[in-house]
């Protein structure tokens, strides 16, 4: 605060901002080496539909861990990854290691689908078709397995230019999922632009609706909608099964949550999707 003396914040604000670059440059570097070094991984959370009480596929979901051992949360690189750009780097790995991925549960017997997030930066410049087009080639992934999120406040930022990529997409058989749906700023008037396959309804309305009157009714709302403008519905975070309860009565199609299972590790979800598949419930073969 000695910069505050004399009535001159400018110079504390300053050497601010340039704590700030100097610490984003620093985590810029950390990040680029680990993409590099392969210090980013992917956990698999699974999905489940109401409809046929099945496991239908899993979202794909990025970890870092860093040279001290320490695993840190999306939440905490990926807007600093979105910030300098390296984020497309990132996601064009994500999506190549959970084709993969998904590839193998193939071959093992388990047609399952694979959710894979994409941030909205430079979605339509970084021409997201043809990255996808060439994943599926390498991997040999079927395109009806593989579903793109991306979040609602993403979408409808441009909906122009995204709307045309996801439109792409969905002719290559591709498909798209709107995350986070109900948190951003859809005017009702824009959802039936939406050019998408599935509606995953945030968590936040998933959280309270065994207590709350009102957000039971702004799920059914949701849900309702989304089945008359064709959507299939997913609620993400479910964790009791009081709402388990309640998104089953509210006819909702799919849920994910730790009610089911934690994002985990490829052994640890093959092994899971195997219980799943021996008590018949499973989209095998
Ligand atoms: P998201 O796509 O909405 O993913 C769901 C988040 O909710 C995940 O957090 C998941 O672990 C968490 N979750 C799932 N079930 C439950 C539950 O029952 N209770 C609670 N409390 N949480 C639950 P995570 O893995 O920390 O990811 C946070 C966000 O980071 C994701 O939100 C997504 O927007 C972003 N993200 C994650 N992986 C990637 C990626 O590979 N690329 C991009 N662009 N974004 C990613
Ligand atoms: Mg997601
Ligand atoms: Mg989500
Ligand atoms: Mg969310």
């Amino acid at each position: 605060d000695h910069a505050f003396k004399g009535g001159q914040p400018i110079a504390r604000y300053h050497s601010d901002i340039l704590a700030d670059a100097r610490r984003i440059a620093a985590l810029d570097i950390d990040l680029r080496n680990a993409l590099a070094t392969q210090q980013f991984f992917l956990q698999f959370q699974p999905q489940v539909s109401l409809l046929t009480g099945k496991l239908s596929g899993a979202e794909a979901l990025v970890r870092w861990r860093c040279p001290d051992g320490t695993v840190m949360p999306p939440d905490t690189f990926l807007p600093y990854a979105e910030e300098s750009g390296l984020i497309a780097a990132i996601d064009e790995w994500v999506l190549s290691q959970a084709c993969h991925a998904a590839r193998r549960w193939h071959d093992s017997g388990m047609r399952l689908r694979i959710s894979v997030n994409m941030s909205s930066a430079r979605f339509a410049q970084r021409h997201i078709p043809a990255l996808v087009t060439r994943v599926l080639q390498e991997t040999g992934l079927e395109p009806r397995y593989l579903d793109i999120e991306l979040t609602e406040t993403a979408v409808m930022h441009d909906i122009e230019r995204v709307g045309s990529d996801l439109a792409s997409l969905r002719s290559l058989g591709v498909s798209v999922s709107i995350d986070d749906f109900g948190v951003g700023y859809s005017s009702l008037r824009s959802i039936k632009q939406l050019r998408a396959d599935r509606l995953k309804i945030d968590r936040d309305f998933v959280r309270n609706l065994a207590v709350s009157g009102s957000d039971r009714a702004i799920l059914r709302t949701i849900i309702h909608l989304g089945h008359e403008l064709d959507f299939e519905v997913v609620a993400e975070g479910v964790e009791t099964a009081d709402q388990l309860t309640i998104l089953r009565a509210e006819r909702c199609d799919e849920v994910q949550g730790f009610l089911f299972a934690r994002p985990m590790s490829m052994p640890d979800f093959m092994a899971y999707a195997q219980r799943f598949c021996a008590s018949g419930d499973c989209h095998a073969g």
